[in-house]
């Protein structure tokens, strides 16, 4: 297949015929229709091979993966995904390679809904962008400025198995086969919270998706909002298979900086705190509410009995 063809029979694959598309793929451009009373809002990420997903990763794993990332940005402004295009570079034209990736890739558009309207294909070392764009209702996003003193910090599922997975990878530990599979499947492919974070429109004061770590990402809410937090380390959701592999600090240590969850990280009123998490349990998301936002302009470690562990000025130190 040449670049033609490989556009036309892999990616020019879209179940999806949204009505909003006024042209897709194969002019210059992408035309679409957003209603009067919406604003687009966008996202692109890119990744890289042996920087962002290990040597040899499985294609579909990439596809469904460079996707999700890119939701997870949209999940964090509240944003309904409408569309994405895709801009590949490849070191060969495997076939083989090329149907895995587009199997994760648009395995992940089709369940939002979404429609790939565009995209480049090109030759050279492996590296795939893409770029999400989403609707928002005008002044409803969540940002990350919007935190107030004494709102209470939530996240959603639980922190620092991505980490683990990276630490398997790079054989600083061993897992069993079980334990691997799990982890594995939270490290390459993460679920956006897109339905979180519509939820969220409306309760929480400020919202992020934790892809450098907990601390690092809280700490961009903080240096927005211009607040500082407590956070309790006793609180904080860790999986089974993360504290059944490494010791309690350690475990503590990866679910405060580990990177590559693509959970949220939400703050929220307390008077509005009853009514998030009953329509979290609606929709079957576990959220756990971590600590408080305060007027200070620090990030204080706590452990449960209050007593300070750590507190950092920048938002970015190491635990233990
Ligand atoms: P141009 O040279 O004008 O940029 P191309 O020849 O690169 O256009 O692409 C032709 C059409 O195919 C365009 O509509 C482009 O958006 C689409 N396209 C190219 N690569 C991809 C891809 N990987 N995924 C989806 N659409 C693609
Ligand atoms: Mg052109």
């Amino acid at each position: 297949m040449d670049e033609f063809e490989i556009i036309e029979n892999i990616f020019n694959q879209n179940e999806i015929d949204r009505d909003d598309v006024i042209l897709g793929i194969g002019d210059d451009a992408a035309i679409v229709q957003i209603p009067p009373h919406l604003q687009l809002t966008l996202s692109i990420d890119t990744l890289v091979e042996g920087i962002h997903f290990p040597k040899d990763a499985p294609a579909d794993k990439i596809g469904y993966r460079v996707l999700a990332v890119n939701l997870s940005d949209l999940a964090a402004m509240g944003a309904l995904p409408c569309y994405a295009t895709l801009a590949l570079t490849l070191p060969q034209n495997n076939q083989q390679w090329l149907r895995d990736f587009a199997k994760g890739f648009f395995g992940l558009l089709k369940h939002y809904k979404m429609q790939l309207i565009g995209g480049n294909l090109s030759h050279g070392p492996l590296n795939i962008s893409c770029q999400v764009h989403g609707t928002i209702v005008p002044g409803a996003a969540l940002t990350r400025h919007g935190a107030k003193a004494s709102d209470l910090i939530y996240v959603t599922g639980t922190l620092g198995d991505a980490g683990l997975a990276l630490k398997c990878l790079k054989n600083d530990v061993t897992l069993t086969e079980n334990l691997r599979e799990k982890i594995f499947e939270k490290y390459y492919c993460p679920v956006p919270r897109i339905e979180v974070g519509l939820m969220l429109r409306g309760l929480a004061n400020a919202c992020i998706d934790i892809s450098d770590g907990l601390v690092a990402d809280l700490g961009h809410i903080l240096e927005r909002s211009h607040k500082g937090a407590v956070i309790v380390i006793n609180q904080l959701p860790m999986s089974a298979p993360l504290t059944q592999t490494l010791k309690f600090e350690q475990s503590v240590g990866m679910a405060l900086h580990a990177g590559d969850d693509y959970e949220l990280c939400f703050t929220i009123p307390c008077n509005k705190e009853a009514e998030m998490l009953k329509k979290m349990q609606e929709l079957n998301v576990p959220v756990t509410c971590i600590g408080k936002i305060t007027d200070s302009n620090y990030m204080e470690i706590s452990d449960a009995e209050g007593h300070s562990l750590k507190t950092s000025k920048t938002g970015y130190r190491h635990f233990g």
